[in-house]
């Protein structure tokens, strides 16, 4: 299956001369989703995961799934402001913008595999900002999935160390 015949490019949005990689035309197809979520469960089962973790909210769209898939935990990381409990936050650029995410301190115990989850990896501000709140809470990250990674804006740079995965990439 040919998973970039799903994904529809739209030129200039959300700015001019980004061409963002819509998604919604490939979760709109049932058996298509589900292999997106198989392929990666499939490259995950058996690694001893504890828990996934994805940053709203295309994050939720592959990690509660995956999550589900692997039968582990998920752990939503959201913009600041939205979740009830006690949290920790950090601060970062994205492609077009800026923002700041935030997790239940309570959410990973220290020692805990965790396991990182999103649509897509651009400049991979938003993962790295991730993979900073989880080391903060003492998880131990196995690895970064991802349906798309934009390889010309160098992402993985700012991961070093961490394992990357993407099932497409432009
Ligand atoms: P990064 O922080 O620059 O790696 O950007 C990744 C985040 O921005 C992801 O959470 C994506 O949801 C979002 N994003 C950036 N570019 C695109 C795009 O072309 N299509 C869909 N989402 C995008």
């Amino acid at each position: 299956m040919n998973l970039k015949e799903h994904i529809r490019v739209v030129p200039d949005f959300p700015q001019p001369g980004i061409r963002f990689k819509d998604i919604t035309t490939l979760l709109n197809n049932g058996p298509v989703y589900k292999e997106v979520i198989d392929r990666l469960a499939n490259h995950y089962r058996g690694q001893g995961i504890d828990l996934v973790a994805g940053p709203e909210a295309r994050g939720f769209v592959i990690g509660a799934p995956l999550a589900y898939a692997l039968g582990v935990g998920f752990v939503p990381i959201r913009k600041s402001g939205k979740l009830p409990g006690e949290t920790i936050e950090a601060g970062y650029d994205l492609e077009y913008g800026k923002d700041k995410l935030a997790m239940h301190k309570d959410s990973i115990r220290p020692g805990q595999k965790v396991l990182i989850a999103d649509d897509l990896l651009a400049t991979g501000g938003t993962i790295s900002t991730t993979i900073n709140l989880i080391r903060q809470l003492g998880g131990d990250i196995v690895g970064a999935a991802f349906l798309i990674e934009l390889t010309y804006l160098n992402g993985k740079d700012k991961l070093e160390g961490i394992d990357v995965l993407s099932l497409v990439q432009y």
